[in-house]
């Protein structure tokens, strides 16, 4: 602890096997998972509960098919969500099939959307079965406590005070800006994104369908999901550049939306202010070490995915996985060394390393070029137009962003409920 640190002392403090900060999809599947399997752990998540901002709605093939593995599949899917596919996108008005789900041989061939929060929720909820899992909500981690070089757990921020938790091991799950990375003084490697994105919501009407999902013209892109009563939008716009666009002002913002979505000309309304609209700033970053001596970094904490491919919740989610299956059985036992903690990057490191390549592949290639803007037309990439052109192909792309690259299955076991 340093001079930041609230100084005042623990008003109350507690003691358990294993601490994971954040109650994202990382720290809320491991959570569950390290319960499922009697260990004694706590997980710490700073909001009141899972209502916020945009995080991340795509539930692909894989952490679907972890629900099944786990037999929460049936209960998961009765909640509401929209299923996806097939990818088309529209480049420089030319229709292109980007991905095609149906060509893979997975058992649930599609992208649930689906809010976080009730991911979230869903989760929280089937864990409470576990004697041995505990979820603080309004409970932040503001720092370390040490034992010599070893990290013996956090210090917590809550309502009621301060709370110091004591862990054999402490899991960092707290995200891209988090405070357990910088307070344990690891440093992320910066890959870079070129871009930002402006999300908003417009209504929509049963009437109003269309199969596109990405729309690129020379200077612009866009992305709109059905969400049922309403469209999600994401716009791309080059980055560090949302005050040039907020001085253009709302009108042209909207006009350029709706050139690009006629679709959306009518729930457009719906965006009345920059308020409606939030800037989410994109980025790829990763650790070269994930873990300290009783301390491991997973999801988004130890690598920074960019929204390309709607991969980042289900990249955190097989992390949690991988975690519980190398290390719950010697958790049960007591921490693990650091070597043993670190045979999650080691298993990790690859699919990330292979997936960001990918991201910076698209970003590069196809996101880039259309930022840059000019009056000649767009080219749709060679790639694209083979897999546009060639169907069988079509399932290469969908397996990458569907399934992704070394999928995990749960291999932690599960301990008599009691
Ligand atoms: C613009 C944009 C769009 C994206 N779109 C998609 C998409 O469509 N699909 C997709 O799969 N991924 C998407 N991603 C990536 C995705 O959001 C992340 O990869 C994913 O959420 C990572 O999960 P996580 O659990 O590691 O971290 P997070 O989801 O960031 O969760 C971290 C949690 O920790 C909590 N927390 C933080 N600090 C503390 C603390 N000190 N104490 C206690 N709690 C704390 C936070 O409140 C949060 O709940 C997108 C990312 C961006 C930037």
């Amino acid at each position: 602890m340093d001079a930041t640190t609230p100084r005042q002392s623990p008003s109350r403090s507690m003691k358990v096997r294993c601490c994971i900060v954040g109650g994202g999809p990382a720290g809320m599947m491991l959570g569950y998972l390290l319960g499922r399997a009697g260990i004694e752990v706590v997980v710490l998540e700073k909001h009141a509960d899972f209502f916020r901002d945009f995080r991340g709605d795509t539930v692909h093939p894989s952490t679907l098919q972890v629900m099944d593995e786990l037999g929460l599949i049936d209960g998961f899917l009765k909640l509401p969500h929209q299923r996806l596919q097939t990818m088309d996108g529209l480049i420089g008005g030319t229709k292109v099939r980007i991905a095609d789900l149906s060509r893979l041989k997975t058992k649930y061939p599609f992208i649930a959307f689906m809010p976080q929060w009730d991911f979230l929720n869903f989760l929280r909820e089937a864990g409470t079965r576990f004697g041995s899992l505990e979820v603080l909500m309004k409970t932040e981690a503001v720092d370390l406590i040490r034992n010599g070089e070893t990290i013996a757990g956090v210090r917590a921020r809550t309502p009621d005070g301060i709370l110091d938790i004591e862990a054999d091991l402490t899991i960092a799950c707290d995200g891209r800006h988090s405070t357990l990375r910088e307070r344990a003084g690891l440093s992320a490697e910066e890959i870079g994104a070129p871009m930002d994105i402006l999300w908003f919501r417009a209504g929509r009407t049963p009437d109003e369908t269309e199969n596109l999902f990405a729309r690129v013209e020379p200077g612009k892109m866009m992305v709109t999901f059905d969400r049922g009563d309403y469209w999600q939008c994401a716009y791309v716009i080059a980055k560090g550049q949302y005050d040039t666009v907020k001085a253009r002002g709302l009108p042209a913002l909207l006009d350029d939306v709706v050139r690009m979505a006629p679709v959306l000309k009518r729930g457009i309304a719906d965006v009345k202010s920059f308020d409606d609209v939030k800037l989410l700033t994109v980025a790829i970053n990763r650790l070269k070490r994930w873990t300290r001596p009783g301390l491991l970094l997973i999801g988004d904490a130890a690598h920074a995915m960019s929204p390309v491919g709607g991969v980042g919740v289900n990249l955190a989610i097989q992390d949690a996985v991988a975690t519980a299956n190398l290390l719950a059985e010697t958790l049960a036992r007591g921490c693990p060394s650091e070597d043993e903690l670190d045979a999650v990057r080691r298993r990790r490191e690859f699919p990330v390393r292979m997936t960001q390549a990918m991201q910076v592949v698209v970003q590069n290639n196809i996101i880039k070029a259309a930022l840059k803007g000019g009056d000649r037309p767009l080219k749709i990439p060679l790639i694209l137009r083979l897999i546009s052109a060639l169907p069988w192909l079509q399932g290469i792309p969908a397996r990458f962003i569907a399934i992704g690259v070394r999928p995990e299955h749960v291999l932690s076991k599960a301990a008599p409920l009691s």
